[in-house]
């Protein structure tokens, strides 16, 4: 089949679309595009530096010391939850137990940790914790994080609690988007910022001719909106077309989440410059809009909320909310992705190692559990007498021990290794220590598919049927582990 190596565009693991609920792109009649993080993609290490170095001047201004804090792209990650009511920073697995923690900037030993969170369970609706839903998140976590060091070293001007502290950092940076001089910066030089990705555009024409409607929908205010996607898409468009060419319809200032469940008015945007009028009727192709509501998309689009995929980057006022309210489909941008899978393939060899560690570790201990029962019984006399002596059974658990050790050390630097990948401090998004994070549970529960950037639907292709894998679970053939499953190696038992 010659040719094929031009037709077919492939792309490397760390780019796919990943599936939790079968998503057939045929059925699909409309594609929302979140604009921030999704469609525009930022270079963290400056946008995030610069929201946190203009609320480190803010609070400079109001005579804080904070001259020597920086920012840290490391320190904290999304999926992470800050703990307003310890000043701490901390990874939950799946079921809301704490797995790692820091105070501060500083990390709680393991005792420290399991202490301070015995019996505590992170539960996202209790307003006492707060999820760091988007990779808008990590300047406040990063300057909470610092600030918390302050205050307990009681340099801070004011006398004050740790949730008090979360509430200034949040209401400092909440106040660098909102004001100009943040916005205005970027659109000057988009270029320090602003990743340009040319496949984004034409997997987005291709989507177009493909015969799906495609939407935007961003938070973000018109001329912030108009710059981004004027620098971000023009320059790969065929010529005379720009990036409302592409968009059936156009909505910013949309007040996600509140866009999802509640129904405010929509405005016109009448003149380049972003002048309103009201909207009276119903939304009009190719018009740009400000507020509004999911609600009135579904109604003038006439179409159902399965028949609408919603393709954002913030956890929860994406896709947790209209997967939960309306039942759109939804996927989930994870720019982080990429790096997890390329640290999980450069770390297969070592994960093999050990599993296979792990099982003879599970074989030894279960031969131990085995031959200490059979010593339990001897000495209490309740039970018939095992075939060996109780001297025997002593020697073999010393032998059992004397195995178990050095295996112990053999494992525990590879394990350690498997939690730190791709960062020191945290490890991988999706995991928390051997298990699901809370955050890829949350991305298993709102979002129906999940990629690293829009243009990964490039290689997909409009036409494309994604189907989820089988679920696994811990009793499958294929699973390792289970007790009762291990057989001791040939001939133990039989020994003597
Ligand atoms: P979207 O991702 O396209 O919906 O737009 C996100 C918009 O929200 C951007 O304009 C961000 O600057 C803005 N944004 C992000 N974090 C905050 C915040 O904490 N307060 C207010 N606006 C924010
Ligand atoms: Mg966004």
């Amino acid at each position: 089949m010659t040719g094929d190596r031009d037709l077919f565009q492939t792309h490397p693991r760390s780019r796919g679309v990943f599936c939790n609920r079968t998503l057939n792109f045929r059925s699909l009649r409309a594609i929302g595009y979140d604009m921030d993080y999704t469609l525009v993609t930022y270079r963290v290490d400056a946008f995030e530096r610069q929201v946190f170095e203009y609320a480190r001047e803010r609070f400079l201004e109001q005579g804080w010391p904070v001259e020597d804090l920086a920012f840290d792209q490391g320190m904290v990650a999304r999926g992470l939850v800050i703990d307003t009511q310890t000043g701490n920073i901390v990874k939950a697995n799946r079921f809301g137990l704490v797995r790692r923690a820091q105070h501060g900037t500083t990390p709680l030993s393991f005792g420290d940790q399991r202490v301070a969170y015995a019996g505590t369970q992170v539960d996202l609706s209790d307003s006492r914790w707060v999820f760091l839903n988007t990779l808008f998140s990590l300047s406040e976590g990063c300057l909470y994080a610092q600030m918390v060091d302050l205050l307990d070293q009681r340099r801070l001007p004011e006398v004050m609690g740790y949730r008090e502290l979360y509430q200034r950092v949040r209401e400092v940076v909440d106040a660098q988007h909102i004001e100009g001089r943040l916005k205005a910066d970027i659109v000057a030089h988009p270029e320090a910022c602003v990743i340009l990705d040319p496949e984004t555009a034409l997997t987005l024409l291709d989507q177009k001719n493909a015969g799906k409607k495609l939407l935007l929908i961003t938070n973000s205010d018109w001329n912030f909106s108009s710059a981004m996607m004027t620098y971000s898409f023009d320059r790969f468009l065929p010529e005379g077309m720009t990036w409302r060419d592409l968009f059936d319809l156009v909505i910013v200032g949309a007040r996600k989440p509140d866009f999802f469940t509640t129904r405010a008015p929509f405005f016109q945007v009448v003149t380049e410059d972003g002048l309103l009028r009201p909207l009276s009727g119903p939304l009009q192709p190719g018009v740009a809009y400000m507020g509004g509501s999911a609600a009135q998309v579904e109604k003038d689009l006439g179409m159902g909320g399965d028949e609408i995929l919603y393709v954002g980057d913030h956890m929860f006022g994406d896709v947790h909310v209209s997967k939960a309210t309306l039942r759109w489909r939804t996927a989930l941008i994870l720019r982080e992705l990429e790096a997890e899978v390329e640290a999980l393939e450069s770390f297969a060899g070592a994960e093999r190692t050990i599993a296979a560690k792990m099982e003879e570790k599970e074989n030894l201990e279960w031969q131990f559990s085995q031959t200490r029962l059979a010593l339990q019984r001897i000495r209490g006399g309740y039970a018939p007498v095992p075939a060996e002596s109780a001297a025997c059974l002593e020697a073999r658990l010393t032998e059992l021990r004397a195995r178990l050790l050095p295996l112990d050390s053999e494992i525990a630097p590879l394990a350690k290794a498997a939690t730190e990948l791709t960062n020191g401090r945290w490890g991988l998004l999706t995991r928390a220590g051997n298990d699901k994070s809370h955050l890829a549970r949350q991305v298993e529960r709102y979002a129906d598919v999940y990629t690293s950037r829009v243009s990964n639907f490039l290689f997909a292709t409009p036409y494309v049927y994604l189907r989820s894998p089988r679920g696994s679970l811990p009793h499958d053939p294929s699973s390792p582990g289970g007790a009762s499953r291990i057989l001791p190696p040939e001939g133990a038992g039989n020994e003597e």
